[in-house]
This record gives C-alpha cells, sequence and structure tokens, in this order.
C-alpha cells in the first residue's frame, strides 16, 4: 500500500513528519506506554492535512510505510489504507488549535490505572507539584492544572463532544484521560508534546503514589 501524496504536498515534508512519528513512538514503545500495538501518533502536515499512525501497528517498529496521511475530517488521502480509529480525536485538536502540529496518544500502566481511579470525579486535579510548569502556559507550582477524565466509548463523536463542551466551558486544556484507557496530549512541536507526555506520566504516577502510600 504506497501513499501517494496530494498535488502541493512534498515528500521531504510528508517523509519528515512519518521519520519523526517512529522515532518517538520507538521511544514510547521502549517505555512500555504502547502495549499491545495500542496508542497513536499524529503530525500536521499542512492547513489541510495530518499524517498519522496506520490502525493496528507495533509501535515499537514503525516505518514511513506505517504513517498515512489523512486531512482534518479524518479522511484517508492518497492511500487505501485505515487510520487509527480515534483519528476523530487527533483531527479534532488540528481543527481547534491552527497552531498544534503534534498529538500523543498512549495507554501506560500508569495513564490507565489513574483514569479508572479518577473516573467518578471526572477530573484529575494536580496542585502543589513543580513539574506542572513543563505544561505550556502554568508558571508556578501554585497554579491547578485540571486533567479531565472522559468516559471510554467506541463511539468516537460522542468523546468529540466532550471535548468541545469541556472546551466551551473556557477551561483550559492540554491533555485528558480517557477511562479505562489512555492519555491524550498536544503541543506546537514535537518537544513540547513530548514533555507534556512525560510530565502528566509522572504527575500522575506521583498521585497514584500518594494514595497508594497514605491509604
Ligand atoms: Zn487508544
Amino acid at each position: 500500500m504506497s501513499q501517494v501524496l496530494p498535488k502541493g504536498l512534498s515528500s521531504e515534508a510528508f517523509h519528515a513528519r512519518a521519520d519523526a512519528i517512529a522515532q518517538a513512538a520507538k521511544e514510547l514503545a521502549a517505555l512500555g506506554w504502547t502495549p499491545a500495538t495500542s496508542s497513536n501518533f499524529s503530525m500536521r502536515v499542512d492547513e489541510a492535512h495530518a499524517a498519522i499512525t496506520i490502525s493496528g501497528r507495533d509501535k515499537g517498529h514503525l516505518g514511513r510505510d506505517d504513517i498515512m496521511l489523512i486531512d482534518l475530517d479524518g479522511h484517508a488521502v492518497g492511500t487505501d489504507a485505515r487510520p487509527s480509529a480515534e483519528t476523530a480525536l487527533h483531527t479534532q485538536v488540528y481543527r481547534r488549535w491552527p497552531e498544534m502540529q503534534v498529538v500523543l496518544h498512549t495507554h501506560s500502566r500508569t495513564q490507565s490505572v489513574a483514569s479508572r481511579l479518577f473516573a467518578a470525579q471526572g477530573v484529575i486535579r494536580l496542585e502543589g507539584w513543580e513539574l506542572q510548569k513543563a505544561i505550556t502556559g502554568f508558571h508556578t507550582h501554585e497554579s491547578v492544572l485540571e486533567i479531565p477524565v472522559f468516559p471510554n466509548t467506541q463511539h468516537m463523536p460522542e468523546l468529540v463532544a466532550r471535548v468541545d463542551a469541556w472546551l466551551d466551558a473556557g477551561k483550559p486544556l492540554h491533555a485528558y484521560l480517557i477511562d479505562g484507557h489512555g492519555i491524550y496530549t498536544w503541543g506546537r512541536s514535537m518537544a513540547e508534546t513530548r514533555r507534556h507526555l512525560e510530565a502528566l506520566e509522572f504527575l500522575l504516577a506521583c498521585e497514584l503514589d500518594l494514595r497508594r502510600l497514605s491509604a
């Protein structure tokens, strides 16, 4: 299955994204955050397209052939490959924020356990942690970083609507958890998005430890 690129979109631009996604996926897989072919990753290519992982591939061993082009409605462009089942959650980010370039979604054990633990509250309130400053726009540990936990569903429009409702209520959003599932976060570059993901993984692990130790 080969990827045909639309006129005006250079193969260099697409390959640079595909390589960056494959490299990030390899590193995140090595951390154990993408078990059993789960997780998905994307990068914006231009104002109308993104590169995204093809469904069901082992994220530790991605090559250029495992990344495909989609439009911002989530349709495959120039390929018969099937994009990730959760593509709509990626394109939602690119449609809402023109400056966002990368979306990372992983299923680590910490993310999964935290999502179950906080599902009833519907939100994790992070407060007093120095590492909150790793999230863009947060400058002090005294701020409150809210990470919503949305119910899991296989019906993506439902999740898209929950994300929209959170944002339309005027609340800041840098990431969200899905109950029993994993985390989504995004940023203006791969480095910023990796920083968000690593900081959130660390913060969630700290919250879990606190509960374990104060039981
Ligand atoms: Zn997932």
